[in-house]
């Protein structure tokens, strides 16, 4: 009979590494599973026989293409184009785009790797996939905006459909390229369907789609405190970004109690010791979302301190939000949070701390959610906006509001079940995320044989 050898990190990084030369961003996301992973599968022969870990690694099908649209100028500009459909074992692929000049394969891999897990963990039937542009909409006017994502969706439109593939937002894309990527598709394909999620309120988005990540970040935080004895209440905390996820996370924590006294951008972070409250927010989501402008017009409004060109992590504080982008917190950065007596940090964002920073939080036995975990409320609510789409009706904020909250406390719960450590104190979330997410994706490609 044959009898296949356990997976040990080493040999299996090594084949990754081989099989996906030049993504580093995709090794560390695939690492930092592996590495919680690999005893479980040893110990389940079932996946190890069936190579799931191999096979879970390679995305279905990965598209890119050529984008080519013209500038104000009348300048003909090419950008590169992608798709990664990663896994739809349970689901479509789902998973959002990023227009940023930084995206390339290696981070969209990472990000669609990840994705599967953190789909799987909400339970909803979705599978996963990422996308974007190296296009950078930042300084561009709105007509070369519109124009970019025509011409982006003329060729993304062949590949996706309601029951095949449904792209959302991420970094650079919000409800304004999301709007015009819809009204490209629907003109396409001569459809009205839910083929694109973060839609507005008036074309089939849903309720609280826009806050339902820094929300169910803001909640998944609470239940890590709850279940320690604790709460949010009274905590002081340190927020990067100050995005969408950012924006609304900062609301939620507010109104549990907390007080966030930094928000930041690439240009560096504000630090506001008095809090940053519903008037001041109401300041950053229109300097952000409106006017388009830098944080630091912040600090001269409301007359506290901008530090240009860094990151708010050497601020004291009790709970830390990193919201902006991945690998925002280093080692080093998560040495001095934890020296300045930081009680749990919760990952807006997705990746946003390094391995290494990662560790120092895990050996400090200080309560870490990783990003599958605590920022799935926005895919999960963009799989309300489809199940809203699908029924052709509208929930109340209420209504989603309420299922947001349960979703959060039963990715909370996973993260328990499979993360809780022999002393019975300590929940290792990032062990219990990778656990938990793994086991249904792997149960449904067991089931579909070998395929
Ligand atoms: P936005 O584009 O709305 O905001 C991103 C924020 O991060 C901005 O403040 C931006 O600053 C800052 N930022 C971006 N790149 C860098 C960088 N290299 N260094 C420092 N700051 C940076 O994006 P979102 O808020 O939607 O996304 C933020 C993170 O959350 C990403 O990791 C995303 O993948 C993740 N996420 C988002 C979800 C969503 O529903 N939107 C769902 C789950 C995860 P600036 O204005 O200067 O560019």
């Amino acid at each position: 009979m044959n009898s296949t050898p356990e997976l040990t990190l080493e040999n299996f990084r090594e084949g990754l590494v081989k099989r996906n030369p030049g993504e580093p961003e995709f090794h560390q996301a695939v690492m930092e599973f592996a590495e919680f992973v690999i005893p479980y599968i040893n110990a389940n022969p079932k996946y190890l026989k069936a190579k799931i870990l191999e096979r879970m690694t390679e995305p279905d099908r990965t598209i890119i293409f050529r984008v080519v649209w013209e500038d104000d100028a009348g300048d003909i500009r090419v950008n590169r184009g992608y798709r990664v459909q990663f896994n739809n074992s349970i689901g479509p692929y789902k998973g959002g785009l990023r227009f940023h000049h930084s995206v390339n394969l290696s981070i969209l891999k990472f990000l669609g790797f990840e994705q599967t897990f953190k789909n799987s963990l909400t339970t909803l039937p979705m599978g996963s996939g990422k996308g974007g542009a190296d296009f950078n909409p930042k300084g561009k006017s709105e007509r070369e905006v519109m124009r970019f994502c025509q011409s982006f969706m003329t060729e993304l439109s062949k590949h996706i459909g309601q029951d095949i593939d449904i792209p959302a937002g991420d970094i650079g894309v919000g409800s304004r390229e999301i709007s015009y990527m819809f009204g490209q598709y629907k003109r396409l394909k001569n459809e009205f369907t839910g083929t694109l999620t973060g839609k507005s309120l008036e074309f089939g988005g849903s309720l609280i789609r826009k806050e339902a990540t820094g929300y169910g970040c803001a909640y998944f935080m609470e239940q890590v405190m709850n279940h320690r004895g604790d709460s949010i209440k009274g905590k002081v905390c340190v927020v990067s970004g100050s995005g969408n996820v950012a924006q609304f996370a900062v609301e939620k924590i507010t109104s549990l109690g907390g007080r966030v006294v930094t928000m930041s951008d690439s240009s560096g972070f504000i630090h506001d010791p008095e809090g940053i409250n519903e008037e001041k927010l109401a300041y950053i989501i229109d300097l952000k979302t409106v006017r388009r402008g830098r944080i630091k017009e912040y600090a001269d409004k409301y007359n506290c301190k901008f530090f240009e060109g860094e990151k708010p992590w050497s601020i004291k504080c009790d709970l830390a939000f990193p919201c902006a982008t991945q690998n925002e917190i280093d080692e080093a950065a998560a040495r001095e949070l934890v020296k300045n007596g930081l009680k749990a940090l919760a990952e807006g964002a997705n990746m946003p701390c390094t391995g290494e920073a990662i560790n120092v939080f895990l050996d400090a036995k200080i309560p870490f959610a990783p990003g599958k975990a605590a920022n799935a409320g926005g895919v999960a609510v963009s799989g309300l906006e489809m199940t809203q789409n699908s029924i052709r009706l509208s929930w109340s904020r209420e209504e989603l509001e309420g299922r947001l909250k349960d979703i959060m406390s039963g990715i909370h719960k996973q993260c328990v079940t499979y993360g809780i450590e022999e002393d019975g104190n300590y929940v290792n979330y990032v062990k219990g995320a990778n656990i938990g997410g793994f086991v249904k994706v792997a149960d449904a490609m067991l089931a579909y044989g070998v395929i």
